[in-house]
């Protein structure tokens, strides 16, 4: 097909191309200096219970200040980490820094991670978090680990066991962006979950669309059978927060309550919601 569309075409495609291979390469490497020159930081988006408004846990984000380009967000560069090998070692330091910071806060707010899938096959996740533990002085308890369907696709069961294995140090685990994988339902019957997370989706299209909002009353009501806690992410709207109360979510996370927020900043925010 580049052939019939004649040299002209094929040309620009080319270019095209290797302008987009010579900026990922240049992104590789930045990033990969900037774990040693401190140009990643952790932010923090605090999640709130729905029935008192205090907020339970604050979610790690990361963030790249990438010079001369100002922030670059996670969907940009996480990527381009795991390509490039470097999501182990950029994992490994978010989980340090973000049980180092849950220290500074309230014993009963946790805080969460998001893991890649690329940890989990590195062998190497379970140490990584032990060690984050230990050097922090956190309970484990107050650690919630974020996982995407896409962790369960491992069709050995590889990575049920590397979560039985975690489950047992004693952090809870998440399941992030529900409703968005294959077979969404399945999932929930290979491991028992701590909380689940309606995917920003489903909530985008609420207070109006049918289909939302059956959605979100049926994994409402999942989580109650199943004993899991159910939060709804993305809230923008009262109206969002009002249909999530309604069929008993747990917890929000959203701009409505707050943007992620600096390290320094999320602490304020905090003691607020307890006042
Ligand atoms: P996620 O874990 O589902 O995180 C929630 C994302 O939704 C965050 O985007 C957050 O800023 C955004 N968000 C929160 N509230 C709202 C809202 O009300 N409206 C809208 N439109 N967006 C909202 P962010 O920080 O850009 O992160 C994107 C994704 O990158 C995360 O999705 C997560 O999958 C991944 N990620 C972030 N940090 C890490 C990390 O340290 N490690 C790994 N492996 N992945 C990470
Ligand atoms: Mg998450
Ligand atoms: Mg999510
Ligand atoms: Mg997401």
């Amino acid at each position: 097909a580049a052939k019939q569309a004649g040299r002209g075409t094929f040309r620009v495609f080319d270019e095209a191309t290797d302008f987009h291979l010579q900026s990922r390469q240049k992104m590789k490497a930045a990033l990969r200096a900037a774990l040693g020159k401190g140009e990643l930081s952790v932010f923090f988006q605090p999640l709130v219970a729905l029935l008192d408004r205090r907020v339970t846990c604050c979610e790690a984000l990361m963030r790249w200040h990438r010079p001369g380009e100002g922030w670059v967000g996670p969907d940009q560069f996480i990527p381009v980490a795991e390509e490039a090998g470097l999501i182990g070692a950029m994992g490994r330091w978010i989980l340090h820094e973000a049980c180092a910071q849950a220290m500074g806060w309230p014993e009963d707010v946790s805080v969460a991670v998001n893991l890649s899938p690329h940890q989990f096959r590195s062998g190497l996740l379970v140490e990584d978090v032990i060690s984050a533990l230990r050097a922090s002085g956190l309970s484990p308890h107050r650690l919630q680990l974020e996982i995407t369907e896409s962790v369960l696709l491992d069709p050995t069961d590889r990575n049920v066991g590397v979560l039985q294995e975690l489950r047992k140090v004693g952090v809870k685990i998440v399941m992030d962006d529900f409703g968005t994988g294959y077979s969404s339902l399945g999932y929930l019957r290979s491991f028992p979950f701590d909380k689940i997370k309606i995917d920003r989706s489903f909530i985008r299209d609420l207070p109006d669309a049918r289909e939302a909002l059956a959605i979100l009353k049926a994994v409402a009501g999942l989580g109650r059978s199943l004993d899991m806690r159910t939060t709804v992410e993305g809230v923008e709207t009262q109206a969002q927060l009002d249909c999530s109360l309604a069929e008993g979510v747990d917890e929000a996370q959203g701009y409505l309550f707050s943007h992620p927020l600096p390290a320094e900043e999320v602490c304020a925010y905090i003691s607020r919601s307890r006042r």
